[in-house]
């Protein structure tokens, strides 16, 4: 079985001390290994002190989203074989998403990153009332089909951290996706207030188009694509 001889560069940060510093570690791994492993194998026989966030490691939660060697993805997503062979190297510099503060380590503060998603409210504000036969609203498939794919974003805030729109008030990828999708749900009738947001000065004209969101995306979201239907006033919902 192949071994690779592996070099982690990890950007570490104590909050007690308020000292950033990276820590180089060395180790051998299968070519299955994925990174969330790499990280509980130096956890176990190196250094229980590093500390990084995983849930389900299954690509549904988006709780490892870090950056190895710049690219924002899901450590549970990284076999050590595909990266030797994506990144042309055997040396990672694995580092937290840049899209919150930093808690400790790989760790973010993932409330303060939520902020933005919250602020589209990310949910049926006014439901449409019940059909005049008693039964509830649905979606017509061709409705659906336009944005099923947009409902398949887990927060993972990898294209929030791709993204060069810059940071600051800036909704960014994911919470424009949020927005967008309650707008193209036909079951929704509140649209103006999400459309206000979309179209403000923190909105989709932030939005250079490059795409690297829908580059970085594990979902495989075109989110560059339904920001491009915002741009065009092309969200209607049937
Ligand atoms: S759009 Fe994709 S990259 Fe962005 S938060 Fe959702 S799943 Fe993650
Ligand atoms: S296409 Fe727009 S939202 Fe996506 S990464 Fe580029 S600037 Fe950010």
């Amino acid at each position: 079985m192949t071994t690779y001889d592996l070099t982690l560069n990890v950007r570490r940060y104590d909050p007690d001390q308020g000292r950033s510093w990276v820590q180089t570690y060395s180790l051998k791994a299968g070519r299955i290994m994925r990174f969330v492993d790499l990280l509980r194998r130096i956890n176990d026989e190196q250094d229980p002190t590093l500390a990084w966030g995983s849930s389900c490691e299954h690509g549904q939660c988006g709780t490892c989203s870090m950056k190895i060697n710049g690219k924002p993805l899901l450590a549970c997503e990284l076999l050590v074989e595909n990266a030797v062979a994506y990144f042309g190297t055997t040396v990672f510099n694995v580092e937290p998403l840049d899209v919150a503060p930093v808690i400790r380590d790989l760790v973010i503060d993932t409330e303060k990153a939520y902020e933005r998603i919250n602020r589209v409210k990310p949910y049926v504000i006014s439901p449409k009332p019940p059909r005049s036969d008693g039964r509830e609203q649905v979606i017509s498939p061709k409705a659906l089909e336009r944005y099923v794919s947009a409902t398949r974003c887990i927060n993972c805030f990898c294209c929030a951290s791709a993204c060069i729109g810059g940071h600051g008030t800036f909704l960014g990828p994911n919470a424009m996706l949020a927005a967008i999708v309650r707008v193209m749900d036909s079951r929704e009738q509140e649209k103006q207030e999400r459309l206000r947001c979309l179209y403000s000065d923190e909105g989709i004209y932030r939005c250079h188009s490059s795409r690297a969101c829908s580059f970085v995306c594990p979902k495989e979201i075109d989110v560059a694509h339904f920001i491009a239907l915002a741009k065009a006033g092309a969200l209607g919902s049937e």
